[in-house]
């Protein structure tokens, strides 16, 4: 049995790619699922059946729902164990053609909800006396690429803000880490590669191995349950004491 046995986790954007397979994986290890996310209702009860998990619907661009899961998971259970930020969005254009607006939905949903969510979530943390928070960053919070400055700028962001609460809430038995995937094959990055063999005239195959790949020396995707496995270690006892942690899982592309 898994020290994870009944422990309450909230995954933000768990109705698609990485958040959806950490959810099944956290299921896997006897958690209590709560799954939030954009998707058809169909769709979303079949993953609510298949894990046997709660759904919240919160808009992760609206402070108040993001507010309202956290408060509706702690009524619901009693209690928060774990919350992992993971929803999030990209957008790819020059800065002096990148979208205002664009700009604004990639800064609300992968750095602003998180704020948020740690901010409801804390409080619920320190007075059950233990926590963990994990939010999933990128390979793009530690280093850079051209044409993805709202989300480099956001991951990075993220970095700080994890660090940051990290140390304020130390000596409450919270923890507050990231964990920073490379690429990882998702609707997310299936997007990017049709986007970039039309610019480029090129096959998918091509892109994938000679651009999105070009960065990552394992010159394959991280499989989510490689992530499942970091996330699962970050929320039991056994990594208590990893706090305010960046952890890289990008096959050597930070290691550069
Ligand atoms: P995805 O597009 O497959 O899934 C994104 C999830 O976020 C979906 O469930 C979607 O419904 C949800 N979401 C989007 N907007 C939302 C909103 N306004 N409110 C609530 N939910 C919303 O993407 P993914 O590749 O699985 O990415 C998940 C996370 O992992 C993101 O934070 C992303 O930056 C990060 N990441 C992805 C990769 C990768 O290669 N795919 C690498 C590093 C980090």
């Amino acid at each position: 049995m898994s020290n994870l046995q009944d422990h309450v986790v909230i995954v933000t954007g768990s109705t698609s790619g990485i958040g959806k397979g950490l959810a099944r994986y956290l299921h896997t290890q006897g958690c209590q699922v709560v799954l939030n996310g954009l998707g058809k209702p169909d769709e979303i009860k079949r993953l609510q059946s298949e894990m046997k998990a709660a759904y919240h619907a919160a808009d992760m661009t609206k402070p108040d729902e993001i507010a309202d899961l956290i408060a509706t998971v702690k009524r619901d259970y009693g209690r928060v164990d774990g919350l992992v930020n993971n929803a999030g969005v990209q957008h790819v254009a020059p800065v002096d053609r990148f979208e205002t607006e664009a700009w604004d939905k990639v800064i609300a949903i992968n750095l602003s909800a998180c704020f948020h969510a740690i901010k409801a979530v804390v409080p619920v943390m320190r007075a059950q006396g233990r926590g963990r928070i994990v939010s999933i960053a990128s390979a793009h919070g530690l280093v850079a690429s051209p044409f993805k400055s709202a989300y480099v700028a956001a991951k990075h962001g993220l970095l700080g803000l994890s660090k940051s609460v990290a140390l304020e809430v130390a000596e409450d038995n919270i923890t507050v880490n990231t964990i920073c995937p490379g690429y990882v094959k998702t609707p997310l990055v299936e997007g990017q590669i049709t986007a970039q063999a039309e610019a480029r005239n090129l096959d998918e195959e091509t892109v994938m191995r000679d651009i999105i790949l070009a960065a990552q020396p394992t010159k394959r995707f991280v499989e989510i349950d490689e992530i499942g496995g970091m996330l699962a270690y970050l929320l039991s006892d056994a990594g208590a004491s990893v706090n305010g942690a960046a952890l890289s899982i990008d096959g050597g592309w930070t290691a550069k």
